[in-house]
């Protein structure tokens, strides 16, 4: 369901469902408006054409009608002698009259003229016009249901009517506008009861109008396209933009969001921008800086070594609970394997001039760093303990015969070259070393004391040395 897509999706579908809904209203606007423009059109054109005629029948009537000469081909109106103030009476219209010489003349009033020239433009021009009365005399002038129409609606004071029409494949425009009877009228429909001002008739014409239709079906095609390129433009530009300026930062911020507490920077173009997206994208920004901060105190607060059971707070290694629990539970199952064990026991010498001449502080690191020292020259799986103030023990499994008496030449060579450095106090020390090695050791606690002997042996030999146990030592 659109609702739970995303927000350019929810934007792109209102918005183009606005613009559309404007487009085609738009296009029923112009519409109408070109239909309305094209009615104004087609009534100008036929009223000029209406005035034209009523001038020129006014014109004729003028003159009670004119006489024209009649040669072969014209014809007197054979309804003349229908029409008059006084039919048959003194002053009755005249329908033909001839000269002095014979030539004989035939009486054109206004309404043979209007006929005759309405044959004539029927034959010769694009538009029609028809006279009609709903007493016409002429049968040829009875009015069609259009022309009714309009003259009943005359003779209740409309001026004009009008109508939009097609015959087949061809439109028309049908205008009609009534004939009021004027005084001159009187000499030939006096005998029909009328008065000045009555309607007596009206014409209807009847313009073509495909040129026009076509010129708004073009023009009405050129809008629909110019808008419709104006619609996929402004479309184009909003989807666009909208991608741009909100669904791709909306979702690289989502992306930021779901991996908070990750090292990561919002992109440069994001914190550059001063809208709410760049707002929204500094403040995750900053969130994230202060979780990593955060996170790192409390990582390094557990990280902090805290004083246990097992562990000697200074240097951090195995204190000597730990060497007669777990150690001696490790030596123990050596010893049943079978395993070479060896044990190195490890004592500085006169630590306690060192202790005496630079502080209880500079022995302090002295411990430390030989804890180090002790660390690399030993594998992860031996294990190293504080056994006293300044003795280490080193239990480590020895897979042949001589290896504790390597390691314990190694440890001892390391810490005799090594400079000791503790502020601006350079030293140097030395060891010495008691080891027990071999595969069928006793318990741990007289491998111990065989250590301890093999250390004291090394102390009274001089220092400095490895003293391996021997069984003559006891
Ligand atoms: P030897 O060569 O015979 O081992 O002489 P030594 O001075 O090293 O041995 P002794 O046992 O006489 O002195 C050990 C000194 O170690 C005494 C004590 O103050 C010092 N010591 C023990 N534990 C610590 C400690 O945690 N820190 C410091 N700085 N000194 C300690
Ligand atoms: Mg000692
Ligand atoms: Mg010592």
């Amino acid at each position: 369901m659109w609702l739970y897509g995303s927000v350019g999706k929810k934007l792109g579908f209102l918005i183009s469902s606005v613009l559309i809904a404007i487009f085609v209203l738009t296009a029923f606007w112009f519409d109408d408006f070109a239909h309305r423009n094209l009615e104004k059109l087609m009534l100008q054109q036929a009223r000029v054409l209406y005035q034209q005629l009523v001038i020129t029948r006014s014109w004729n009537a003028a003159f009670g009608g004119v006489y024209v000469r009649k040669t072969p081909g014209v014809v007197t109106n054979k309804y003349l002698d229908k029409v008059g103030p006084g039919h048959g009476m003194p002053g009755t219209v005249i329908p033909e009259i001839t000269d002095k010489q014979g030539h004989v003349y035939t009486l054109k009033n206004p309404a043979l003229m209007t006929r005759e020239l309405s044959e004539l433009t029927a034959n010769n021009a694009d538009f029609r016009f028809h006279m009609t009365s709903l007493k016409a005399i002429n049968p040829g002038n009875i009015p069609d249901d259009f022309e009714k129409r309009s003259l009943q609606q005359f003779e209740t004071g409309l001026k004009e009517t009008s109508e939009f029409g097609r015959d087949n494949e061809k439109h028309y425009f049908r205008f009609m506008a009534p004939l009021y009877v004027e005084h001159s009228c009187l000499a030939c429909h006096g005998f029909q009861g009328y008065k000045v001002g009555d309607v007596r008739g009206g014409i209807c014409l009847t313009l073509p109008m495909n040129t026009e239709l076509e010129l708004l079906n073009t023009s009405r095609l050129q809008f629909l396209a110019g808008a419709g390129i104006l619609l996929v433009l402004v479309l184009t530009a909003i989807i666009l933009g909208s991608r741009y300026l909100v669904t791709r930062p909306l979702h690289l911020l989502q992306q930021f969001a779901s991996s908070m507490g990750q090292p990561q920077q919002v992109s440069e173009a994001l914190l550059a921008r001063s809208d709410e997206v760049g707002l929204l994208a500094k403040e995750l920004n900053d969130a994230n800086a202060t979780l990593l901060a955060q996170r790192d105190t409390i990582l390094q607060g557990t990280q902090q070594p805290f004083p246990d059971n097992n562990t000697d707070e200074l240097t951090g290694l195995y204190n000597r609970h730990y060497l007669f629990s777990e150690g001696a539970r490790l030596y123990e199952r050596w010893r049943r394997d079978g395993v070479g064990i060896a044990v190195l026991l490890i004592d500085i010498d006169h630590f306690k001039l060192v202790n005496d001449k630079f502080g209880h502080l500079v022995g302090d690191d002295v411990l430390v760093a030989v804890t180090q020292i002790l660390k690399t020259q030993c594998r992860p799986y031996d294990l190293v303990a504080r056994y006293g103030g300044e003795e280490f023990l080193v239990l480590l499994e020895a897979s042949s015969y001589g290896s504790g008496n390597s390691s314990a030449q190694r440890i001892l060579q390391s810490i005799s070259e090594h400079v000791f450095q503790s502020g601006v106090i350079e030293l140097r020390i030395t060891v010495s070393i008691g080891v027990v090695e071999g595969s069928s050791l006793g318990d741990l606690d007289s491998t111990l004391c065989k250590a301890d002997e093999a250390l004291t042996r090394a102390k009274e030999s001089g220092r400095n040395r490895i003293v391996a146990h021997s069984d003559d030592m006891s």
